[in-house]
Order: C-alpha cells, then structure tokens, then sequence
C-alpha cells in the first residue's frame, strides 16, 4: 500500500481509508492544529499563549507543533508544568518537558503543588486523603491560572484530544450537566482567570501518538500511581469499543455535542470573589482554598496524634 504520493505507507486512517506516508501524515496534522486554532477561534495576533505541559505526549505533541506554527500566527509560547510531587512518575515527565523545551528554545516555568499547599500529592496519601485526583484536578488548575496570571498570559493552552473530548461529553450526557458540557467548549469560565483552548481537540489520540513517534519527540510515558479503573475509564473503555465496531463513532459524539449546545443554554450562577484568594468563584470560598484549609487541618491533626 502507497499513500496518494506515492511515498510508503505508514498508516491507514480506518473512518475515512486515507492511507499516509510520513511527510503527507506531518502535513495535514500540523494544518489540522492550524485550522482547529482558525476554526474556533482560539488565538488572535500577537498573543502571549501558555501552554499546560506535563512531558507526556500529548502535552509534548501540542508545543512542538504550535512552536511550528507560531510565527505564522505571530504568537508566542510560555511552557508551564506543574509539579504534583508524586515519586516515580512525575520526574521522567519533568525530564522530558525539559528537554524539549530546550530543543526548542523555550524558558519552561515549573509550579508545584506543594507551594500551593504544603504538601506534596503523595505526602496527602500519608495524611490518609482518598481522593488524589480531586485534589491534583482543582489544584492544578488554580495553579495554572495563578502563573498565568503572574505571566500575563492571553491563553491557556492544553493538550486534550478528540478521545478526551469525547469521555468528558459522555460522562456529562450521563449526568444530565448541560452547564458542564457548556464548559468543554474550552471558552473561559467565570472561575478562570483566563481563556482555555485545547488546539488538539479535533485529533484522536492515535494520530497524537504516532505523531510523536515518527517525529522522535521526547516523551515520558510512565503511567500516574493513583491512576486507577474508575468512571472515565470504564466510559473510555466503552467509546473504544463502539470505534472498533463502528469507526468513525468519536467524530459524531463530537458532531452530536456540537449540536446540543447550540440549542442549549447554560445556567448563569452569579459571581463572587473568594474571600481567601479574591479570585473570581461562584462560591463564597473557591474549590482550592476549601481544600488547602481541609490540608491544613489533616496536617494539624496528624501532628497532634503524633505529639500524642
Ligand atoms: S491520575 Fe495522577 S496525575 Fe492524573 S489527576 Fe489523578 S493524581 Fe493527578
Ligand atoms: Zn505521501
Ligand atoms: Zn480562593
């Protein structure tokens, strides 16, 4: 089999029975990027875009490709990666965000969660908390805001991809959350500081891993410790099984969300600025400070059974 140029193959789109080569394949995923940017509007001229970076290839995938780009949309780009403090997992991460960015000339800006709340990821194990990934998600996204904001940024850009997309549609259709799949249009939401865009968000994750492969990007693939089976997994389990029978599937949960939120309208809840941080939040005190005071107090007690 010969892609359309007649160079070697090296993939067959199974939807839509394109067959590539490697240059052919490069070119329509950087265009592809490009037009999802144009499409949905995502950036304007001279923008200052941070990028979520985490050294996995999605992540990885998205600043080498903007880096690609980014002269022609006349953009500059601001790595931030955010250190969770989980051992084993997330140093080969750090490693290869910084390598990358070095190979591409970019200053990256690290945040860790333990700044933020005293105690790394795994040290809130210790302190017997069951939810590492409530705690990770709300944190990481208060700390993304905050360096944002300290750098000046215009957008935030992360590393999702069309299968993200779909689970995150999936799992809000079950729970009947019309604002939530308002939300996954990546449009800022009162609670961010700044606007979100997921340049990948039209790409599968297939195409991202092999885009990082035939390119040799720099790519940490050590699975998280705390990621487990749990309600994303078992709705990606059931995407991947309706694609297989049906390929194609993940591009019309896509379509179909797109056609809801058109005729839908989100609940607006009014704004207040968190009486701890003064950031915007629809609660009197954010999601990220009620669960660094829980911190606190975990910490509190835990020093006092041990004085005990
Ligand atoms: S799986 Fe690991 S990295 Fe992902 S949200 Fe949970 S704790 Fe954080
Ligand atoms: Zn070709
Ligand atoms: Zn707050």
């Amino acid at each position: 089999m010969k892609c359309a140029c007649g160079g070697k193959a090296v993939y067959t789109r199974r939807y839509s029975g394109q067959i590539f080569c490697k240059k052919c394949f490069n070119n329509y995923f950087e265009r592809k990027v490009h037009d999802t940017i144009r499409s949905q509007k995502m950036i304007n001229r001279l923008d200052r875009v941070g990028i979520g970076i985490s050294g996995g290839k999605d992540s990885t995938v998205l600043l080498s490709v903007l880096s690609k780009i980014a002269g022609k949309l006349e953009i500059t780009l601001h790595p931030i990666l955010i250190d969770e403090g989980i051992t084993g997992y997330r140093l080969s991460g750090i490693n290869a965000a910084e390598k990358t960015c070095k190979s591409l000339r970019l200053n990256l800006k690290m945040a860790s969660i333990k700044d933020l709340a005293g105690s790394t990821l795994d040290e809130l194990q210790e302190l017997g908390d069951s939810k590492p990934c409530t705690y990770c998600g709300v944190l990481r996204r208060k700390l993304l805001n905050k360096e944002a904001n300290e750098q000046k940024l215009d957008k935030l850009a992360t590393g999702h991809n069309l299968d993200d997309e779909a689970q995150a549609i999936m799992m809000n259709y079950v729970a009947g959350d019309i604002n939530r799949l308002h939300r996954l249009k990546g449009t800022a939401t009162d609670s961010d500081l700044i606007k979100r865009i997921k340049p990948l968000n039209r790409i599968p994750e297939k195409e991202i891993m092999l885009y990082a492969l035939l390119n040799k990007l720099e790519v940490a693939s050590d699975e998280c410790p705390y990621a487990g089976e749990n309600h994303r997994t078992k709705i990606r389990d059931f995407i991947n099984t309706l694609e297989s029978d049906q390929p194609g599937v993940k591009h019309k949960i896509i379509s179909g969300w797109e056609k809801i939120i058109e005729t839908s309208t989100p609940e607006k809840k009014p704004m207040h600025k968190c009486k701890i941080c003064n950031h915007p939040s629809s609660r009197k005190i954010c999601r990220s400070c009620e669960l660094t005071e829980e911190i606190k107090i975990k910490r509190k007690d835990a020093t006092k059974e041990v004085a005990d």
